[in-house]
């Protein structure tokens, strides 16, 4: 048993099932509706057990993007060129340890998902918004949401914006996509039950997870699963002892952690119990975003020994988890009159304006000399358009020239950085829990945040890439699980 009472039990010749489904999908998010659509597509009579009173999960409150390319309607509908080759490469080379076979069907496929999402009825206009941002305050679709444009990246792939919002004005793009699948699952008869906390993987003779139990307020029901059953029970952003042990980033306390009352990693725990192994625990989505205006790209980050230590150009992620790596996670965006502007997501708070960097690294208590060596020195190449040292996008070059020159606190501890977990349990490609020697578990499944494919770790996340992978890997655990049938 775990430390928050998960447990595999024994099936031990049980007939009085209190109910019966081919596939049995714990948790009702993205991962776990496309998981409940494909399987019942295939034929499968498909149950859905959700713990809140209301499905939809960590899912209801994103943005909701979707890291889709390699030339999708959207895409070419605005102009934008793309490849299935640049989108792996991309992929391939912001991740830490990739996964080649599945980075390349998720690339391969990615135009189909597109449209197989379509189909499902969920909508994505033909349309671009223009400008760096971190969320599109329109219904616009496509965005820059990753480190495209950011080297070494760029130099790796042709960059390509690849961040498909679903069609909603400003957030809750996630809460319409909820709606369209929860819609699309009723209508094919998928079964969802809600308030119904699944806290035990059932296991039969043979090995094979044959079942779930689950409390439903003060009753316990045991489902059987004639071919399967998936976990989709999302992040474990909520458990702080699981934080402690894996993840010492979000567990930080000054970083505030975006989680449902339900995030507790019961799909991970249940799926370590059965034997499986989890992977990139310590991965987390950290961000506390200084852009918009996207003229603060333009300004420089500092630690407090007053060095650069990021481009500032990198993807707001990125850029967030180097500040907190720095020397007592004290960093300062420094800006001069003509980029000035207040960060639209808040914090930064102006130190002060100084007349000239001698005054700025007085007052702030940097090293001597330090930060007037860095701003001399980055004016001097931002003037001839160069960044030798990060390698800042050209267009963000900009000498800081113009008095007076401010100081933005960009320091963890001093700003909302928030965050959620990116690891998971290790799955095949369609799905399946795999133990330490790579077999996988008979019977059992994972996808959405509870599995481990393609996110890993926040430098080089980019934005959509967890509804992509919980809607694609999750539609392919839910066909596969499908296609299983009982030996009984
Ligand atoms: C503020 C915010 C914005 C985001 N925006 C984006 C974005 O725009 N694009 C993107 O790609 N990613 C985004 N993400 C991340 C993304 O939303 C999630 O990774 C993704 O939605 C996870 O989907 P899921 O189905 O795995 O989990 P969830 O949507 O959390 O669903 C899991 C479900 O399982 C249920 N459950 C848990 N335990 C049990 C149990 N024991 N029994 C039964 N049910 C259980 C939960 O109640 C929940 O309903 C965002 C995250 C946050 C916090």
């Amino acid at each position: 048993m775990s430390a928050d009472g998960y447990e595999i039990a024994s099936a031990d010749g049980r007939a009085d099932w209190d109910a019966e489904a081919d596939v049995v999908i714990v948790g009702c998010g993205v991962a776990g509706l496309c998981a409940a659509i494909e399987a019942r597509s295939a034929g499968a009579d498909v149950l859905v057990l959700e713990r809140a009173s209301g499905g939809g999960g960590i899912t209801l409150s994103a943005a909701g993007h979707v890291y889709l390319g390699g030339g999708t309607r959207v895409q070419k509908a605005v102009g934008v060129e793309d490849t299935v080759e640049d989108m792996e490469a991309y992929l391939l080379a912001v991740t830490p340890d990739p996964d080649p076979e599945k980075i390349r069907l998720y690339c391969d496929q990615s135009t189909a998902h597109f449209d197989w999402l379509v189909a499902q009825g969920v909508p994505f206009n033909d349309s671009m918004y223009p400008g760096k941002h971190v969320l599109q305050p329109t219904d616009e679709c496509l965005i820059w949401s990753g480190n495209e444009e950011v080297w070494p990246y760029r130099d790796r792939a042709k960059p390509a914006p690849r961040g498909h919002k679903v069609a909603q004005v400003g957030e809750q793009g996630g809460a319409k996509l909820i709606a369209c699948l929860t819609k699309r699952a009723e209508e094919l008869g998928v079964r969802i039950v809600c308030d119904a906390a699944v806290q035990a993987l059932i296991r039969d003779g043979e090995g094979r997870i044959a079942g779930v139990r689950y409390r439903s307020f003060d009753e316990m029901r045991h489902v059987r699963a004639g071919r399967g059953v998936v976990l989709a029970t999302g992040h474990f952003t909520g458990n702080a002892e699981m934080l402690a042990r894996h993840c010492p980033l979000l567990a930080d306390e000054r970083v505030y952690k975006q989680t449902t009352p339900h995030d507790d990693g019961a799909g991970i725990q249940l799926g370590l119990l059965a034997g499986g192994v989890a992977l990139h625990m310590d991965g987390a989505l950290v961000t506390c975003p200084y852009y918009p205006p996207e003229s603060l790209i333009k300004g420089v980050l500092v630690n407090r020994n007053g060095e650069r230590y990021v481009a500032e150009d990198s993807y707001h992620s990125r850029a967030s988890i180097l500040t907190a790596a720095q020397p007592g996670g004290v960093a300062y965006l420094v800006v001069d009159d003509a980029i000035f502007g207040r960060p639209e997501f808040g914090g930064y708070d102006v130190i002060d304006a100084w007349e000239d960097f001698v005054a700025m690294e007085r007052d702030l208590g940097l090293p001597g000399g330090a930060l007037q060596e860095t701003m001399r020195r980055y004016n001097a190449n931002a003037a001839k358009g160069e960044d030798p040292d990060f390698h800042k996008g050209a267009k963000w070059l900009r000498a800081l020239e113009t008095p007076p020159f401010a100081a933005l606190d960009a320091s963890l501890g001093k700003n909302p950085f928030v965050g959620f977990t990116l690891g998971g349990l290790r799955v095949s490609i369609d799905g399946e829990v795999l133990g330490e020697d790579g077999g996988s578990i008979s019977g059992l499944y994972a996808a959405g945040a509870c599995a481990s494919n393609i996110a890993q770790d926040g430098t080089g996340y980019s934005s959509g890439t967890c509804i992509g992978e919980s809607s694609f890997f999750g539609r392919r655990a839910g066909r596969h699980a499908a296609g299983r049938f009982s030996a009984a």
